[in-house]
């Protein structure tokens, strides 16, 4: 039967494959996660972070010392001296340019009445560096302050 075919186990050389993949998530990941929480704290803030550019760039970092060091570098080394990105260079307010504001509205309940009422805004950026589009929700408690 075909479907046999699918759940076969793998062969030695997959079972390499998979081992090298695996590594390289990890290494990877530890850099990716750090992104993604400090892209968590700007959320809170209601301010912009480039989480694309930090990820890019530390791609880059791999690729120079892949160039510069040695092409058969391992980036599933736990011990390869790549830069990590300076995470406070992706949400200097310098890097981002205010597109538009879209205000965002909800149906809510006032006075037994339901009426449309403005809840915050989507603020959209443009990241100067490489053009990434980025949407900030402030919530309109948040505005105010
Ligand atoms: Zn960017």
């Amino acid at each position: 039967m075909a479907e046999n075919n699918l759940i076969r186990n793998a062969t030695v050389d997959e079972k390499k494959e998979f081992v090298e993949l695996t590594g390289k998530r990890n290494y990877v990941d530890k850099v990716i996660d750090l992104i993604t929480k400090e892209q968590q704290k700007f959320v809170i803030l209601h301010k912009p972070f480039c989480a694309r550019c930090a990820r890019l760039d530390f791609e880059d970092n791999i690729a120079k010392v892949q160039k510069t060091q040695n092409e058969n570098v391992n980036p599933t080394q736990e011990d390869l001296q790549v830069e990590v990105p300076n995470m406070s260079d992706y949400s200097k307010a310098s890097r981002f340019e205010l597109i538009d504001v879209n205000p965002v509205f909800e149906d809510k309940l006032i006075d037994g009445m339901r009426a449309s009422t403005e809840t915050g805004k989507w603020d959209n950026y443009k990241c100067k560096n490489r053009g990434c589009g980025l949407s900030v929700f402030v919530p309109k408690l948040a505005e105010k302050k």
